[in-house]
Formats: structure tokens, sequence, C-alpha cells
């Protein structure tokens, strides 16, 4: 008998079943979101073991598609797809970067960054999109009536849904709140051919019209709202603890927007737990920026209810949302893991990514937000100094250097401490011995 999975309602009291190839993102009956599920028990046939050893043969193999951090666990991603039509860009597989000198620094001993922004379209929604555009390929392929993908973005989602378009010759739609991303991702989307509209309201505002447009068949919804994505997401954890030979770090942390990822996060360390792969699952923490933070909110109040926020402005322009379209799921994972939700301020997260810069990351702003909450938890003592601890890198910081170069003009409405402003000099070998001086006397200063 073959891995099946299906669309399953996430309402249990509802719980109807719909098939992966069926035009559907809300549940018919009830209208809530759904899962993707799996047959558990023909997975568990297969012993904890031989996953682990068939998991390790494909790592980074160049046995197309099982290379990808994503097709190489195919049986517990999308089984039923046909090798011909995955679209795969080698996603995944990821460096994961120890932070020693940070760490030493804010006071951690093993501090691991996972860098899922050194990917193809340089962000972790990679991840899920090559499973989204994989199963469209393949429905395409059945008769679907599909003409197009479409997503609301703040950035990231449509360069990963205009790329992978791109490879499979699909068209894509992509929806942008005008002038609240960066131009790298601006342009990502441009130059992989997509229809990149620029919409005159916030990232909820694209949200909703996609939602509009996409009720026609013939477009079809990229959002993480679409569990497929999750799927592929999900990935991520279990990389991570393949990466650790197995084992299970004690906390992860992950800059929370939309929430798609926490709860794919989860959702793949549930898997590795309930299929035997882990024993003990990490605490989860959720890191929000302070202007977008309808979670950390509901979290002060115990989950007992959520109310969305108008997302204010942020540096951390990915996370700016403040109606997650996958926050029951969220905080049902949560639930699950200990979980923690902190907010970082402007400055803090700003500050944070400067100084893990300075220790030979290139952090964008959102996982400036991840470190902020670290270095906060640490100092609350909710996190141990002796604790195995990962940030989710979300993104790269090469796509948003508008925000490192206003940092380092000292541009910003805060003081900017780590600012590392380059210096004029007339072309003379004295004048620049006497900068070095100068630099290493500052640094002797900081050290002191
Ligand atoms: C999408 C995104 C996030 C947040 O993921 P959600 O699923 O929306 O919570 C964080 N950082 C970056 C860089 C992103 O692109
Ligand atoms: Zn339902």
């Amino acid at each position: 008998m073959p891995y099946r999975a299906w669309f399953q309602c996430i309402n249990p009291e509802c719980g109807a079943v719909y098939p992966l190839d069926a035009i559907v993102y809300r549940c018919r009956e009830c209208g809530s979101l759904l899962e993707v599920r799996h047959d558990i028990e023909r997975l568990a046939r297969r012993s904890a073991q031989a996953w682990m050893k068939l998991f390790e043969e494909r790592y980074k193999s160049t046995q197309w598609p099982y290379g990808s951090g994503v097709w190489g666990k195919k049986e517990w991603v999308l089984p039923q797809i046909d090798n011909e039509n995955v679209v795969s860009l080698y996603e995944g597989g990821t460096n994961l970067f120890w932070a020693e000198r940070l760490g030493k620094l804010i006071g951690l001993e093993d501090l691991w960054i996972k860098l899922c922004g050194n990917t193809h379209s340089g962000s972790f929604k990679d991840l899920g999109m090559t499973v989204l555009v994989s199963q469209v390929k393949q429905m395409i392929r059945d008769g679907a009536p599909i003409q197009a993908v479409a997503c609301a973005s703040t950035g990231d989602t449509s360069a990963a849904l205009a790329v992978y378009c791109a490879a499979a010759g699909i068209q894509s739609i992509v929806l942008l709140p005008k002038g609240k991303i960066s131009t790298a991702q601006l342009i990502q989307p441009i130059a992989n051919d997509a229809l990149a509209l620029s919409l005159d309201t916030d990232f909820d505002g694209c949200m909703r019209v996609v939602q509009e447009i996409t009720r026609d068949e013939t477009i079809y919804l990229a959002n993480s709202m679409n569990s497929l994505r999750v799927e592929g997401q999900k990935t991520v954890g279990i990389e991570i603890v393949q990466q650790f030979d197995w084992e299970a770090p004690d906390v992860i942390i992950i800059p929370g927007g939309n929430l798609g990822n926490v709860s794919a996060l989860g959702k793949g360390l549930l898997m590795m737990r309930d299929l035997g792969l882990i024993g003990k699952l990490p605490r989860i923490v959720v890191a929000q920026a302070e202007r977008a933070n309808p979670l950390y909110r509901a979290y002060l109040r115990n989950f007992e209810s959520f109310e969305p926020v108008r997302a204010e402005k942020t540096l951390a322009s990915a996370i700016q949302i403040g109606n997650p379209v996958s926050v029951e799921k969220a905080i049902r994972i949560l639930r699950q893991f200990r979980g923690v939700v902190e907010q970082a301020s402007e400055e803090e997260l700003a500050d944070a990514a400067a100084l893990g810069d300075k220790t030979g990351m290139f952090n964008c702003p959102h996982t400036g937000v991840a470190l902020a909450v670290l270095i906060k938890l640490l100092r609350a003592g909710k996190i141990d100094k002796s604790e195995r601890v990962v940030v989710i890198s979300t993104a790269h910081g090469l796509k948003f250097i508008e925000m490192k170069v206003r940092y380092h003009n000292g541009e910003l409405d805060f003081p900017c401490r780590h600012a590392n402003r380059p210096v004029e000099l007339p072309p003379r070998a004295d004048a620049v011995k006497e900068a070095l001086r100068e630099a290493l006397r500052r640094r002797e200063r900081l050290q002191a």
C-alpha cells in the first residue's frame, strides 16, 4: 500500500476530508483552515532507525529530487507527487551556524543559527513553495483549470512563488503592499516574470484581495493558509534535528508574522516524535516585532482570546502583519511546546541584528527580532545559559540592505549602538595606518 496524505479540516468537531488535488483552502463545511494529514500507521511501518538512515543517505545528494532538504523527506511531505512534476531548486540543507562569539557575548554556551536565508530566493519561504508549485504542476497535468498562481506577500513569499513558477513555466501573480517591501524583494518577482501588482494598502489588505480573486478556480492561492506550504516549511525542524545527529535542541526561536511557519515547525517536530525519531520536544519561542504583536498580546492573556491589531510600520517588514491567518494553528502548537512569545522594539531588533553581524553573520531584521528576544529571555532567566538554543534566521541580510545602510549611517530614530561608518581619507598610507590605530584603540576600549 502506498503512502498517502490528504487535506483535513482542523476543527475537531468537523474533520471534513478533501483530496490534495481539490482546489480548496478552507473547509467547505465549517470555514476552518485545513491541514495536510498523513497515513501515520503506514509511515510507522518503517522504523525510526530506517527513516533516519534513508534521510541521511539522501541528504544533499545529487539523486534528484531527493537531494533537496524538502524532497529528501518526500514520504512525509507529499507522497503522491510524481517525481517528474516536482519543481525543486535544491532548497533546504542550509548551514547551521555555530554562533560561538555571539553566544559568549550574550552569555549562552550553545547557540546555533539556522541560516535559512542561504537558499535560492534568499528566504525560508522556498521550503513551502517547492511543495505548492509541484502540486500545481501535477494538477495542471491532470487537467485542472488553473491558469495562474497568486499570493499576497510582505516580500519573501512573492519572491519564492515567482521563481518556482518561472522554473515551472507557470504564470504567477503577486500582490504587494505599495512602498512596504525592500527593493530586492520587489525586483525578485519582476525579474522572474511575475505579474507584479503594487496595491495601495498593507499586507492584510492584499490578503483580502487575493482571497477574493482566488475564489475563481483558474487562479490558485499560494499563501500559507493553503496548507500545502506548511508541509514543506515543516522540514526546517526535522532538518535541524538531523543536523544535530537526531537530537532535538532545548529551545527553537522563530520570528512570527502570519504564523504559518511556527505552525509548520511544530508539525514537523510532532511527526518526528510520533514516528519515534525524537523523545523530547524542544520549547518553541515566537519572536514578534512590538509594532506587529497580536500573538504577544494574546500570550499575555494566556491565549484566552485573540484580537487582530493594525500592524504599524516596522523594520522587520516581512512580519508586519496584524491579522495572522494561521493564529489558531500557531496557538495549538505553542500549547504543546511550552511555547513562549516575546516581542522586540525597533531599537532592540536593529541592535541585535547588528551585534550578530559583528560576530560573522549578516542578519535580516526578522532574525534581529529573534536575536533580541533571545537576549531578553536570557536576561529574564526564561532561557538558561546552558541550554542548546537554535535561532531560525529566516532571510538573507542582502535582501534588506536599505535598513543596514540607515543603521550604519545612524539615520534611524534611536542611537544605533553598533553603527560602523565608512571613513573618508586622502589616498596616503600614513592616513590609512592612523585610521587603523584608531580602530584598534576603539576595539580595546570596548573590550575593557
Ligand atoms: C514569512 C517570514 C517570516 C514569518 O513567517 P510567518 O509564517 O509569516 O509567521 C519571518 N521572516 C521572514 C524573513 C519571512 O519572510
Ligand atoms: Zn470543517
